[in-house]
């Protein structure tokens, strides 16, 4: 990261996290704050006053990471689910705002860039990762390089008219239809009762999370047929929480799925940067930002 240090700002439904991040990935200092609701505008100022806030006078850049779908191409946030943030000109409008380089990408896919570069993944060249937490969301890096593109990994098709997705989502059979926080609080209530949810599945290592297993070992045996990754990291607060009780049984399916030697050679590994990674992928992303500028 050179001398310049970066902000990086994580953008979620219900707090805003701002820090410096220095060369080696170590947070600074950094502010939260609750993400305002009401309105889009309140939303930008909110981001712009966090940055403000911890800005100093040797950051170079700024990155977002935020939780919705992107549209490169034009630098556009089209969307969020629980957020209002729909069609803006992100980076335009918050270059113009803060008068430095700035980055955007959504939240999972700055996560994967965190976890490459400082987690779970820092000794691979490719890396694909998979959050489970209320949904599922992924990121793909390869030979290296973050892929700046859609990369739904969570709306993969893994059962034909299966169970129904989330949220917004028309599909069915989706790997968040059965792998994410909600689908697993789902199966906790039919299996041991109303009120129960995924903690309580995690807590009793209830034999249930077998079958959440084996449908993220089916996604992740396409993942390797698609992109032979070296190591798939598992992060998002349910998937690291229930960590080796899903990879195990994730693991056999892989093994059928996957063509040698894709399936006998990918490393499974939990995130290790916990609720930091989106921060850090964020200021990741700002660093990019700001290359691309030196180098124009
Ligand atoms: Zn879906």
């Amino acid at each position: 990261m050179a001398a310049k240090r970066v902000i990086g700002v994580d953008l979620g439904g219900t707090k805003i996290l701002a820090g410096v991040v220095d060369g080696d990935g170590r947070i600074m200092g950094s502010v939260e704050h609750p993400t305002p609701t009401m309105s889009q505008a309140a939303l930008l100022d909110a981001l712009e006053s966090a940055v403000r806030e911890v800005l100093a006078p040797d950051v170079g850049a700024v990155g977002f990471g935020i939780p919705s779908r992107l549209d490169h191409r034009k630098g556009i946030a089209l969307g969020a689910v629980n957020i209002p943030l729909r069609d803006v000109p992100f980076e335009a409008e918050m270059e113009q705002r803060l008068g430095l380089p700035v980055g955007v990408d959504n939240d999972a896919n700055v996560a994967a860039l965190a976890e490459f570069t400082f987690g779970a993944g820092r000794d691979a060249r490719d890396l694909v990762m998979l959050t489970l937490g209320t949904g599922v969301g992924g990121g793909v890096v390869l030979d290296g390089q973050l892929y700046r593109g859609w990369a739904e990994l969570g709306h993969m098709v893994i059962v034909e008219d299966g169970e129904p997705c989330q949220g917004a989502c028309s599909g069915r059979g989706h790997v968040e239809s059965y792998c994410s926080g909600g689908a697993a609080d789902r199966l906790a209530r039919r299996v041991i009762g109303r009120g129960a949810t995924a903690r309580d599945l995690v807590a009793r290592e209830h034999e249930a999370l077998n079958e959440i297993g084996s449908h993220l070992g089916a996604a992740i045996g396409s993942l390797a047929n698609i992109f032979n990754p070296e190591v798939v990291v598992i992060g998002g607060g349910f998937g690291v929480a229930a960590g080796e009780r899903l990879l195990q049984p994730a693991r056999s399916v892989i093994l059928r799925e996957a063509l040698a030697p894709a399936g006998q050679e990918v490393r499974l590994a939990l995130a290790e940067l916990g609720g930091k990674a989106g921060l850090i992928g964020a200021a990741l992303v700002g660093l990019e930002a700001l290359a691309a500028r030196v180098g124009s």
